[in-house]
């Protein structure tokens, strides 16, 4: 297909320039005619040329890539980010929901430890699973917080929870190996499922169930080739949090099976609004088939230092760090001396944002409910909601286009109500939508009222 689209751009081109033209010069610009005897049309010759040519070296380009790369999708958070700055940078009072990252700024006894670190010279490769005083205050922070007994030599510190999660599907996922994700999933699961060869099985658990899968779906998704479980609780996209009941029932599933791993996706642990966090890894049986991801970029508002970890068996993490020692090294030597004072400083920066987000998600879900059309789940944790809207597909905007998805009703909240969120397409679940309330009350206010302001307009 790409080739055939290539040839015919190439073949269009040339007949612009020399084929079927008439036409007039005007600062050094030339324009030919195309059309019928009724009707007809003058385009700019240049303009053509570099259109054709620009569309040539894309796909010519492309299908240079490998085909591993081809198996991915871009990301479509990034992509609804970048077109809500292109609107902002033309001077459109953009409310910007799409992004997944708290709007605090890093806990200034935090930056000061990183600043001494740089006076102090870390500025040295690090051992490649982490200084192991960091790795130590991580063991501690799990026993402390979680009850789970982890040694240093357990926990790989890496490049924010995204690198943990790659190096845990890298390292345990054979080609055609089955990995069962339940939908609404966050968007990089299956792209990195993929990208290790394996085969992303995706059980739906939608709003009718709370966005949670039940240990029945687990059961009958399972197969001879399933090598892994991934779990988010607190969710992104939804908000859902697992308790310790319905992790227990999952539990018993996976350890009715052998060679069946949990990765346990816990990196909103503390933006959490149901009292403690619960984890799959402690129940018997379940830490030796547990790879817990965290790290400090939600609860500590440090996306940007980009520390995560994985706590998992010894032969996991080594698995892991022989994979780290030829990606990337160990992680950024001055944001692992950060990372150090978030677990062994004063925690109470942590609940005090955790109650900012508490509150907006009050907010937000008393504003949603109140718009005609949406149904609202109220989310135990995390900084997202994830309503239905599915009634409004079908429906006509003002200018005349239907909306047919969520996408399309993403697309339509940002350039009329200029609100940018993301579709739940994206996030394996075609009925609902994202919005991130990790923003201002202001914002959370003037959004909604957006939002139901456009939403009214369909018809
Ligand atoms: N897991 C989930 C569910 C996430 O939402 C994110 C960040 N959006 C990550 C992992 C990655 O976190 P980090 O920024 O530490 O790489």
């Amino acid at each position: 297909m790409r080739d055939v689209f290539r040839e015919v751009c190439s073949i269009a081109s040339w007949l612009v320039l020399y084929g079927y033209s008439f036409g007039f010069s005007v600062n050094n610009l030339s324009f030919f005619r195309l059309g019928s005897e009724k009707m007809s049309f003058f385009f700019c010759r240049e303009k053509v040329f570099d259109y054709f040519c620009t569309q040539n070296c894309t796909i010519r380009h492309m299908a240079q890539l490998s085909n591993r790369l081809q198996r991915l999708a871009p990301s479509a958070t990034l992509a609804m980010s970048q077109k809500s700055s292109e609107m902002k940078a033309q001077g459109i009072d953009v409310i910007n929901m799409s992004v997944g990252e708290p709007d605090f700024n890093t806990p200034d006894h935090i930056k000061q430890a990183a600043k001494l670190a740089i006076d102090e010279n870390y500025s040295r490769y690090s051992p490649v699973p982490g200084y192991p005083n960091l790795r130590q205050a991580i063991a501690r922070k799990l026993e402390r917080e979680n009850q789970l007994h982890y040694q240093p030599s357990e926990i790989l510190v890496s490049n924010g929870a995204k690198q943990s999660v790659t190096n845990t599907i890298m390292s345990l996922v054979n080609d055609g190996e089955e990995v069962i994700i339940p939908a609404p999933y966050w968007v990089s699961y299956p792209q990195m499922v993929k990208l290790a060869g394996g085969n992303p099985v995706i059980v739906e658990a939608g709003f009718e169930q709370n966005f949670k899968m039940t240990a029945e779906q687990l059961e009958a998704a399972i197969t001879p080739k399933t090598r892994m479980l991934i779990l988010c609780s607190p969710s992104n996209p939804t908000g859902s949090v697992y308790n310790k009941v319905e992790l227990q029932s999952l539990a018993e599933v996976v350890l009715r099976h052998e060679d069946l791993f949990v990765l346990a996706d816990e990196i909103y642990e503390h933006i959490n609004y149901v009292g403690h966090h619960e984890s799959i890894a402690q129940f018997p049986g379940m830490k030796e088939r547990t790879i817990v991801v965290n790290g400090v970029s939600k609860a500590y508002a440090m996306t940007g230092w980009r520390i995560g970890y994985i706590a998992a068996p010894e032969w996991i993490v080594k698995g892991c760090n022989k994979l780290q020692g030829q990606y990337t090294s160990g992680p950024c030597s001055v944001s692992q001396m950060a990372a150090l004072a978030a677990y062994v400083e004063n925690q109470q920066c942590v609940e005090d944002m955790r109650q900012a987000f508490e509150r907006r998600r009050d907010l937000i879900v008393k504003l949603a409910k109140d718009i005609p059309g949406l149904e609202v789940n109220v989310p135990e944790g995390a900084f997202y909601l994830f309503p239905k809207c599915s009634s409004f597909y079908g429906k006509t905007t003002p200018s005349g286009s239907t909306i047919g998805n969520s996408t399309d009703l993403a697309m339509y909240l940002l350039e009329e109500g200029h609100v940018a969120t993301v579709g739940g397409d994206a996030f394996g679940d075609p009925e609902c939508f994202r919005m991130s309330y990790a923003t201002s009350d202001e914002n959370i206010v003037e959004a909604m009222r957006r939002i139901k302001e456009v939403l009214g307009k369909l018809q």
